[in-house]
């Protein structure tokens, strides 16, 4: 035997002898329970699975780096940020939001863009979409929202009336809704889609100085999107479409990338800004905050192994390093939480010692110790108690984030926005789309929402036809609806419209 050829053992390193025949009374059996090998070979692949995703199950990912174009130092001291030129390692995980794990690519849904930046600060997540906002502004209804672009609990089945009808009592999804319809929610790849932070964050400087902020990652391959029929041709012929197309473009060296942009605003442009610029259903109009360059996103190596860097890849945009840090944004506010919490459930709570999650450009020395499959010294002999005079790692105040002025009622407060939703997808639909786009769009949803009740169709086109007139006209003549109920639906509050559209 050569020296780079390995025997082969169990688990615990036993050589095995043989990986052909378990050991057996006689040759016709049965099989012993000593043959160690075959209960530890077959144990292990009895416990192979670990919980799906609940969202965003279905993924693929790329190492990379990203590297810093023009200076922002005055917004932020995150370290990593600091130089022109300065580069620091990346993982970034790609994915689709509601299908399982083995759903096809290319289904109609937003696509996860999340970033792992291993600075030398502790590692910094950026988990955002390839669009710039969501269904919902408000955490307390995901749970709700995921459950209705799932199956149904009868049928298993997906249920166009589970799905627009939480969209259609939930009138501030329709920005999203007309971003996920048109051909942007079938992108053709993982490389021809932008990324953005979609929530609003914090940038502070070392002065102390803070800022409102929103990112982008654009897409330096150009934007590419399978329309409707292509998409679901597509389903059929590669269901692995992105993956694969990610996964050999940097095989053969064609490495995608994204210049990322910032929009910026101060705290005094956020208080009397003419809408919540927290709300993850708005964007920030380019013309008042217009984008600036930060640098470049670069993804150049593949996984060596999809299970070990990918599947066990967990990301949290709770994970912050100093100069970056949470808004008020109520979306995100329950987002720090839930991902760390469902990452726990499925990888265990010391996920964060796996490789791909562990910090690579720093020490991790927290007083965290014990529980399931703590793979390192656990912090060896050192205190396990903070304060402690043995030598222990000590805070450090000058990391401080500035403090933030928040008052007011402790109590569950609704939004009263009038009619401030359908603002900006009407604008989407008048002035940023083409004629191309919009009969796209129409048509991707007169596909799927005549798959819905009549009464839950008309509730969703008088919210279109809110947004734009012609765009509502033509969704309702597309599923044949009576215009005049349209228009009349269209007219009321939404509590009228509930009520006239109830079953
Ligand atoms: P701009 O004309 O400055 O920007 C329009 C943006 O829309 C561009 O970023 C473009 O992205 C993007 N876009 C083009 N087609 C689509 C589509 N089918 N779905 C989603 N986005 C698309 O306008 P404003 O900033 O004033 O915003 C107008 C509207 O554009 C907004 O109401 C919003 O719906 C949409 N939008 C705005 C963004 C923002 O951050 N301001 C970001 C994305 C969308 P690209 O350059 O990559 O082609």
């Amino acid at each position: 035997m050569t020296d780079d050829k390995k025997t082969l053992t169990t688990g615990f390193g036993m050589p095995v002898d043989n990986d052909l025949n378990s050991v057996t009374a006689g040759p016709k059996g049965p099989i012993l329970m000593q043959d160690i090998h075959l209960l530890d070979k077959l144990s292990h692949f009895d416990r192979e699975r670990i919980p799906e995703r609940v969202v965003h199950a279905k993924g693929a990912g790329a190492h990379g780096y990203f590297e810093v174009t023009h200076d922002v130092t005055k917004y932020t001291r995150a370290r990593f940020l600091s130089e022109v030129g300065k580069k620091t390692e990346v993982f970034a995980r790609f994915s689709t939001v509601g299908g399982e794990k083995g759903s096809a690519d290319s289904e109609r849904d937003p696509r996860g863009f999340a970033l792992k930046f291993y600075t030398e600060e502790g590692n910094y997540d950026m988990v955002g979409n390839n669009t710039p906002v969501f269904f919902i502004r408000d955490t307390l209804k995901f749970p709700d929202f995921i459950h209705t672009q799932k199956r149904n609990p009868a049928t298993n089945l997906k249920d166009a009336d589970m799905f627009w009808d939480f969209l259609s009592l939930t009138p501030e999804s329709i920005h999203q809704v007309t971003i996920l319809f048109s051909d942007r929610g079938t992108p053709s790849s993982f490389r021809n889609m932008n990324g953005y932070s979609s929530h609003t964050y914090m940038w502070y400087s070392k002065k102390g100085e803070y800022y409102w902020v929103q990112l982008h990652f654009k897409t330096e391959q150009g934007i590419r999107n399978f329309s409707g029929p292509e998409a679901e041709q597509m389903r059929g012929i590669d269901p692995d479409v992105a993956t694969r197309d990610l996964y050999e473009a940097i095989a053969k060296g064609d490495f995608p990338s994204w210049r990322l942009e910032v929009q910026i605003m101060t705290p005094e442009q956020a208080k009397d800004y003419r809408f919540d610029p927290f709300d993850i259903t708005k964007v920030w109009p380019h013309g008042d905050f217009p984008p600036m360059d930060v640098g470049r996103l670069v993804l150049n190596r593949n996984p060596e192994n999809y299970f070990a860097e990918v599947e066990q890849a967990a990301f949290s945009p709770g994970n912050f390093v100093p100069g970056i840090g949470p808004s008020p944004d109520k979306m995100l506010q329950g987002r720090l939480f839930s991902y760390h919490d469902t990452h726990r459930h499925r990888l265990g709570s010391n996920y964060h010692l796996l490789p791909i999650n562990a910090p690579k450009a720093c020490a991790m020395n927290s007083y965290q110790r014990d529980g399931h499959m703590r793979f390192d010294n656990n912090g060896g002999g050192g205190p396990n108690y903070w304060p402690n005079s043995f030598g222990g790692p000590d805070p450090n105040p000058e990391v401080a984030p500035p403090p933030i002025d928040v008052a007011g009622m402790a109590a569950r407060h609704a939004y009263t926005l009038g009619d401030v939703d359908f603002v900006q997808p009407g604008d989407l639909y008048r002035k940023v789309m083409t004629d191309v786009d919009r009969e796209h769009l129409v048509n991707n949803i007169v596909s799927h929402l005549k798959n819905a009740q009549k009464r839950i169709q008309l509730r969703q086109t008088a919210l279109f036809y809110k947004a734009d007139a012609d765009y509502g006209r033509r969704v309702g003549n597309g599923l044949g609806l009576d215009m005049e109920q349209v228009e009349r639906l269209a007219a009321m509050s939404q509590e009228e419209r509930v009520a006239a559209t109830r079953k």
